[in-house]
């Protein structure tokens, strides 16, 4: 999950998105409206008999509001939490998990703030289907194909993963960029992004609010996306003041051949060699 704002609970409830699958949460910074939801959070989870550890990753004072928090509100939570800090990672991922991988970025906001980047890589081959039978091939030399190794049998034979496993799908990914002004860490983390998340706070005209508040207009976000090559941009923490959200698309859509606004209940379906597709969760 990546941040954690106020109703967040009842859109959980809403959507039907079970509390309890959720195994990492992303703050990117520690602004209220990307964080008051996450100690009622942590309660609920409690309260459904949560026992697995549960994993958060943000900026170095996640672990100072999460822990004094429960405290200060006697939230008593069973199950272990892992902090991960943010500014301590490197190149190191925050999480990975089969052919997944979640990385963070520091971007430039008021205080301490990270972008997080989805990686959907495919490592396992497939066999072709002819292969397993012209070369009678053993359990034990599937699975070396699968894992991407050549086979020699003890005759010399060789068995090549080109020649009998269908090509490896360039990998999905998805960019999240938080509270940020443009910066070079988003654009160099969305490149040729599937889907880049920018948020856009304000109309061009008020770039000069933008830049001393540490937020983008949706023209900077739009040619950010434009210059990383992002297929799908979507924008979204516009300001309150913006009544016809379409000026913010608009603006956009100038810059970006295909940008969105983020809307509640939006579901972005990516599956692999395919573009990615919006949809809404009844
Ligand atoms: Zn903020
Ligand atoms: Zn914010």
């Amino acid at each position: 999950m990546l941040d954690c704002g106020e109703g967040l609970q009842t859109n959980l409830r809403k959507y039907k998105i079970p509390l309890q699958k959720i195994e990492l949460i992303c703050i990117s910074h520690l602004h209220g409206d990307h964080v008051l939801g996450l100690i009622g959070l942590l309660g609920s989870m409690n309260l459904f008999g949560r026992e697995r550890s549960l994993k958060i990753a943000g900026p170095s004072a996640i672990v100072e509001f999460v822990t004094r928090s429960l405290e200060l509100t006697h939230t008593h939570t069973r199950f272990p939490i892992e902090f991960i800090d943010c500014s301590g990672l490197g190149d190191e991922p925050v999480m990975t998990w089969g052919e997944n991988t979640v990385r963070a970025f520091p971007v430039k906001h008021r205080i301490p703030a990270y972008g997080f980047n989805f990686e959907h890589r495919p490592s396992i081959q497939r066999l072709r289907k002819d292969s397993i039978g012209a070369k009678g091939l053993q359990r034990s030399e599937i699975l070396k194909l699968k894992a991407g190794e050549d086979v020699v049998r003890d005759n010399g034979e060789v068995i090549r993963v080109q020649d009998h496993c269908e090509p490896l799908k360039p990998p999905i990914r998805y960019v999240y960029s938080g509270d940020t002004r443009p910066c070079d860490a988003v654009r160099t983390a969305a490149k040729n992004a599937d889907v880049l998340y920018h948020e856009s706070t304000f109309l061009h005209d008020l770039k000069a609010t933008a830049k001393s508040t540490g937020h983008s207009t949706a023209q900077q976000a739009a040619i950010l996306g434009n210059e990383a090559g992002v297929h799908l941009l979507v924008l979204g923490h516009l300001s309150s003041r913006y009544r016809d959200e379409h000026r913010v698309l608009e603006e956009a859509q100038r810059h970006h051949p295909n940008a969105c606004l983020a809307n509640e209940g939006m579901r972005i379906r990516m599956v692999l060699g395919e573009k990615p597709s919006v949809h809404y969760l009844e």
